[in-house]
């Protein structure tokens, strides 16, 4: 049988296994092997699948095949960052950022190629949406770079921050989680696993009913809607009141808090003026504040304010009780930092990217 008939048995969902398995008369817990040769023992062939039977392993071969996405190349930055570059099934290239720490080793990943969000400080939102991953292409970069690492070096927690706005590939997404989470699946606790987005309201309304709960982060970079419209263009549809009063109804669990990503751009949003608004604003929400100093690429005149300047937005948040924590800038030198990602197809067509 060709490829092309075949369909990638990585990012299936349970359920939909085993309807299928079911079709074919084939008990369910059938599907739950098949689940945990690919997830926990990482087989790509089936007939590695020994506690199936021929028949069953013949069967699967027939409809399905297991792939990861390509890695096309490994940069590795001075601070120990690496950022790795996939070739996905339709040409397109993401990227996915490994990000080692004394205690954690996080992985940044994709969910879209390029991203319509076009948010100003971002390089992937210069690109525009070229597409969405799939779930399997989402989850793949994961289990192919963990592949790659050695076993010190395993990956630990996971964040969808890299190109794309995750809400707005929602349904991949959503099963790349539960898969990701899930005791029959990939075993990852929800605790680990971070979703960062811009704060497309309608999605987080519908995200609040799928019994997710992984870390939720907001990236919210202004404290005024003339600001934000400016450097986020999706407020002018989901302001800051609207967003953050959808979140004051976000179903945390005990003991969680929401993350609030927040760019420093010197002169746009570091002000003393910002600080004091950003802790009003937050008032009433379990909350923890992440400041990053900008990190800048070739096609923007943004810049990261002084330490002087960071270090007392930091210290007013702290006054009034907020964690605050400044994100160490990880991967600069090699254009794997937050709001850098844009692949090799960007750097190709387009002006270069000096690193
Ligand atoms: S910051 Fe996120 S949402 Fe905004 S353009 Fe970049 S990838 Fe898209």
């Amino acid at each position: 049988m060709e490829k092309s008939q075949l369909i990638n048995l990585i990012g299936i969902p349970e359920a939909r296994l085993k309807a299928t398995l079911a079709e074919w008369g084939i008990a369910p817990y059938r599907a739950l092997q098949v689940l945990n040769w690919i997830y926990n023992y990482q087989v790509e062939r089936f007939d590695e699948m020994t506690n199936l039977s021929k028949d069953l392993r013949g069967r699967l071969a027939r409809h399905y095949y297991v792939e990861l996405p390509k890695i096309a190349e490994q940069t590795f930055s001075k601070d120990g960052t690496i950022k790795y570059l996939f070739d996905l099934a339709n040409g397109s290239q993401v990227e996915s950022v490994w990000m080692p720490d004394k205690k954690r080793n996080t992985l940044c990943i994709s969910t879209q190629v390029g991203c319509r969000l076009a948010c100003s400080f971002c390089l992937t939102g210069t690109l525009g949406l070229k597409g969405n991953l799939s779930t399997a292409e989402i989850i793949g970069q994961y289990m192919a770079v963990n592949r790659e690492l050695p076993k010190v070096d395993q990956i630990t927690n996971i964040v969808f921050m890299g190109m794309g706005e995750p809400l707005d590939n929602y349904q991949p997404v959503c099963e790349a989680l539960r898969l990701m989470t899930s005791p029959r699946a990939m075993r990852i606790s929800n605790r680990r696993i971070t979703l960062s987005t811009a704060g497309l309201v309608d999605k987080i309304e519908q995200f609040k009913n799928e019994n997710l709960p992984v870390n939720l982060a907001i990236s919210l970079n202004a404290t005024e809607d003339s600001t934000r419209n400016e450097i986020m263009p999706i407020n002018k549809k989901y302001p800051i009141r609207v967003l953050l009063d959808c979140l004051r109804s976000y179903p945390l669990k005990p003991t969680r808090r929401i993350t609030f990503e927040y760019v420093l751009l010197k002169g746009i949003n570091d002000t003393p003026g910002d600080a004091k608004r950003l802790a009003k604003l937050l008032h009433g929400i379990p909350s923890k504040i992440n400041l990053i100093p900008f990190n800048g690429f070739a096609e923007s005149d943004y810049q990261a304010p002084a330490e002087a300047a960071i270090l007392a937005f930091q210290k007013y948040l702290l006054s009034k009780n907020y964690s605050v924590f400044i994100r160490k800038n990880r991967g600069t030198d090699i254009l794997g930092a937050c709001g850098q990602l844009a692949a090799r197809s960007f750097k190709e067509t387009s002006v270069t990217v000096s690193s």
